[in-house]
């Protein structure tokens, strides 16, 4: 684990892959004094880590905000029963699908369209953003960093990865890359897999490439990622997910 400072009160605690695979994690640290907001808790094992250093510091976690629900962002929440967790009123949508018992992932307050929290001096806005899931999360804070759950994903280095539609909905997730765009400007992105992001240019640049994807596969359902490379020479890891992507979901 490595602590990115983005600044004095605003870290990245950064997570090496594991098992062979190539995508990292992060869990965000947001302090007032001697009290924090994280942002997502990775899995269990993750989390222990950033509580155990916390807990050195003397800080206390007050707030969790999840960027949705998903097990590898979730993991930590049992852990932290006395903190507010805050999180889309899709919750539960999501975590029916992954944990049986969901009733223990469920947020106190739950976000319908927006909602702004003041944390000392800093300011959250959490908008719904039904892109890689349903219960998406964009999170903004102080108008500079903008959270975005696995909407964007890339590896440790900054490498990007394929989009991952997990409700199979490639439309849901070109709205949701959309609403980023409108974000771009003087701010960094937070992948919660991947390194942060700076440089409109730059970010511009990989939205645009992630659009094309979500527009090909919209689409060309059934076409190969090695059609989507010919026609559009754009190029991604994680290309497992491609066949993922074009699985109908079955209730
Ligand atoms: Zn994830």
């Amino acid at each position: 684990m490595k602590i990115i400072t983005l600044e004095k009160d605003v870290l990245v605690y950064q997570f090496e892959p594991e098992n062979g695979g190539f995508l990292g994690l992060n869990i965000f640290v947001i302090i007032n004094e001697l009290e924090c907001t994280i942002i997502d808790t990775g899995f269990r094992r993750h989390f222990l880590q950033v509580q155990k250093d916390l807990e050195e510091k003397g800080i206390v976690i007050t707030n969790v905000i999840l960027t949705h629900f998903h097990p590898d962002h979730i993991g930590g929440l049992p852990r932290v029963k006395e903190a507010t967790i805050f999180g889309s009123i899709f919750a539960q949508y999501t975590l029916k699908k992954y944990v049986e018992d969901y009733q223990n992932y469920l947020p106190n307050i739950t976000v319908v369209d927006k909602k702004k929290i003041e944390f000392g001096r800093h300011k959250f806005l959490l908008e719904i953003n039904s892109g890689h899931s349903k219960d998406g999360l964009l999170i903004t804070l102080n108008d500079k960093y903008v959270f975005v759950g696995d909407d964007i994903i890339c590896d440790n280095k900054g490498a990007p990865s394929i989009p991952y539609c997990s409700e199979k909905n490639p439309e849901a997730n070109i709205n949701s890359i959309k609403k980023i765009i409108a974000k771009l400007g003087n701010t960094i992105i937070l992948p919660t897999h991947g390194l942060p992001m700076e440089g409109e240019d730059r970010i511009m640049k990989d939205l645009i490439s992630r659009l094309t994807y979500l527009h090909y596969i919209s689409e060309f359902r059934n076409a190969s990622y090695e059609d989507f490379f010919k026609e559009t020479n754009v190029s991604f890891l994680g290309r497992d997910w491609h066949v993922l992507n074009q699985i109908e979901e079955v209730e």
